[in-house]
């Protein structure tokens, strides 16, 4: 009986010494039945341990039912849920957070393999500075969002004009690419601060934990809050493309509410489609 290619593949090349295990479609959709609405986490940027992720993502996933976490080595971790609606709030309530690092969130498939996985895209909130309170209008800052990754939705805030000093929008970004810095509207130009991306690259532009990176100039954090867009007078040169302004500055350790990490109360409703999450797994 040959129900697909793997026991043809066993006829031909059926090694004693490292023999072929065949499953069958069928058999393999069984095993996969438990993972079917599994996530993949990994905490960007930075290592973690299963009791401290596994308290966090009890205390912002776990609503409806239960979730069980599990350890999958590469610092990534299965979540399995036994509410659909906590499944699907978990992909469409993004971007989350671990502290100041976002958690990058996936959908498990049966090719996950912690080794082989690859984080290329994450989403971040991206930060436009100081353009003219009429372009905080949703379709104008989607618009934006959309050269510098694939925006997901605009902050509510942001929507209100209740913050006036940049426009924040939720963006799935390319960690492989250089990140947008600035763009220009009528001719005059604009800045872009990345939330929860620690450390960005001053010479390429990339974010830097995750690319292949050799350059030297890794711009570090400064424990400040302050929005800086760069000033006339400091206005980077027509050739220095990246600078400090892409860093959202933390918290002070003792300091108030970070604007990184906002109530989830304060976010808009959940988007209805499911977040354009990938699953890169190398190769492929
Ligand atoms: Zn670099």
């Amino acid at each position: 009986m040959r129900e697909d290619g793997r026991e043809a593949e066993q006829d031909e090349d059926d090694d004693p010494l490292c023999p072929p295990i065949p499953f069958s479609a069928a058999e393999e959709r069984q095993y996969c039945r438990p993972w079917r609405s599994a996530l993949v986490v990994k905490v960007l940027g930075r290592s973690t341990s299963y009791t401290a992720i596994s308290k966090r993502l009890n205390s912002i996933w776990a609503k409806a039912g239960g979730i069980q976490v599990t350890s999958a080595k590469k610092g990534y971790f299965l979540v399995r849920f036994t509410s659909g609606i906590d499944y699907e709030r978990a992909l469409t309530w993004v971007p989350w957070m671990m502290g100041e690092n976002y958690l990058t969130v996936h959908m498990w498939d049966r090719h996950f393999n912690p080794y082989e996985h690859e984080i290329s895209s994450t989403l971040v909130w991206a930060r436009l500075l100081e353009i003219p309170i009429h372009f905080f209008h949703p379709e104008a800052v989607m618009k934006i969002g959309r050269r510098i990754g694939k925006p997901i939705r605009v902050y509510q805030a942001t929507r209100t004009g209740a913050r006036s000093d940049y426009a924040r929008v939720c963006v799935q970004v390319d960690l492989t690419k250089p990140l947008l810095s600035q763009f220009r509207i009528h001719g005059k130009k604009y800045f872009i601060q990345y939330e929860g991306l620690v450390r960005i690259c001053l010479q390429c532009g990339k974010y830097v934990t995750y690319s292949s990176c050799q350059c030297s100039k890794i711009l570090e954090p400064m424990e400040d809050e302050t929005v800086v867009a760069p000033k006339e007078t400091e206005a980077p040169q027509p050739e220095k493309i990246y600078g400090e302004w892409m860093i959202a500055k933390r918290k002070p350790r003792n300091g108030k509410p970070s604007a990184h990490n906002p109530s989830r109360a304060a976010l808009s409703p959940p988007a209805k489609q499911v977040a354009p999450v990938e699953h890169n797994t190398s190769g492929s």
